[in-house]
């Protein structure tokens, strides 16, 4: 290893119910993080235990942690990251005697966790933690996942005793990694952009949802789409988070969309819509790139949606069709949630409404 990057972290989480809405719905599922990477950047690391003090117990609770990350996935369904247990980054204990509950390190390749903790999820979300680092992750804010999943492994600032208690991978972390390491041009700011786990982390407005396991454009599975009203006002929608910090950031819609037969009117479109968000004051302390101060209890600037950019509504054939929106910038605000929302509509001559299909569908930053 040739980079290095130091973190301290005190961290994590709260416990709530993920929902995955298959028809209607107003709640927004959120993921969130800061787009800036520090100088780790390897999606495939390889570890050991090292040093003294380690019992069973403790490696058990460290490796269900690190084979959680394998769980967040790609667009095409492969694993974005993966964290392997031969030889490698040493895992070590140590007798922090501040308040540290892990640091990561690059160029030395070490990850070192607080021994004084005796319970599984101080493990499960530190070590997490700290091997997210290693793969380039930076610090975000402690209610960044608004699905029911805060706060995420990123957070910091935070006690430990208020982590989940369960031990997963939250979709705010895999749009993280999505963001990090997907193998799709540009960055991707969305979880689940290829609809590979299904419909977990989307919402829909004014349709149904049913999810296709094979036929996908990239990845097998995808979704279709049953519009309720019109092509205009019926899609499908995910929030991100997104921490800048002030600096100027630029965003554009993608996806694609296909009709399931040649004798349907299919339509489709792709828009981005944004709202500001407020960081608290004053500063926490800790560490956070890109002028960030303080992401834990943000606040809105506007409840109302503000359209950024996005396509015409346009006809779709029986082959999967990529439909992209220009790149529109935004700069000013501390942070943003921006929600990408796929419009389409499927009917028969006679108006019988039928599904349209959508995958990879996400907005990029550039
Ligand atoms: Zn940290």
């Amino acid at each position: 290893m040739t980079r290095r990057y130091a973190t301290t972290t005190r961290v994590l989480g709260v416990v709530s119910l993920g929902a995955t809405l298959l028809v209607g719905g107003a709640v927004p599922n959120a993921n969130a993080y800061s787009p800036f990477v520090n100088t780790c950047s390897d999606p495939t690391i390889h570890w050991e235990f090292s040093g003294t003090n380690w019992t069973s117990t403790k490696k058990g609770w460290v490796r269900d942690s690190f084979n959680t990350i394998d769980n967040a996935l790609d667009f095409d369904g492969s694993s974005l990251a993966r964290a392997t247990e031969d030889s490698g980054v040493e895992v070590s204990l140590v007798d922090f005697t501040d308040n540290t509950y892990g640091k990561a390190n690059c160029s030395q390749g070490t990850i070192k966790l607080d021994e004084s903790k005796t319970v599984d999820k101080f493990y499960w979300k530190v070590a997490r933690h700290e091997m997210l680092h290693l793969m380039g992750a930076e610090h975000g804010g402690d209610a960044d996942s608004k699905d029911g999943e805060n706060p995420p492994t990123m957070s910091t600032c935070i006690n430990w005793t208020d982590f989940r208690d369960a031990n997963d991978l939250s979709r705010d972390d895999g749009a993280y990694l999505m963001f990090l390491h997907s193998t799709l041009a540009e960055r991707q700011i969305h979880a689940n952009v290829g609809f590979e786990r299904g419909f977990s982390n989307w919402g829909a407005n004014e349709g149904e949802v049913i999810e296709h396991d094979a036929g996908g454009s990239g990845g097998p599975k995808h979704i279709g789409f049953k519009a309720e009203s019109s092509a205009n006002s019926s899609y499908v929608y995910q929030t991100a988070r997104v921490w800048t910090g002030s600096s100027s950031k630029f965003f554009r819609g993608t996806f694609h969309a296909k009709s399931q037969a040649s004798d349907l009117t299919s339509n489709a479109k792709i828009a981005i819509y944004y709202r500001e968000l407020v960081e608290a004051t004053p500063a926490n302390g800790c560490d956070y790139r890109g002028m960030i101060t303080n992401p834990n209890d943000p606040t809105l600037a506007s409840g109302a949606w503000t359209a950024l950019v996005g396509t015409n509504l346009t006809s779709v054939g029986t082959s999967w069709t990529a439909l992209q929106s220009n790149w529109q910038g935004l700069s000013g605000a501390d942070g943003y949630e921006i929600q990408v929302r796929v419009y389409g509509k499927a009917t028969e001559n006679d108006g019988t409404v039928r599904q349209i299909r959508f995958d990879t569908a996400r907005s990029d930053l550039q």
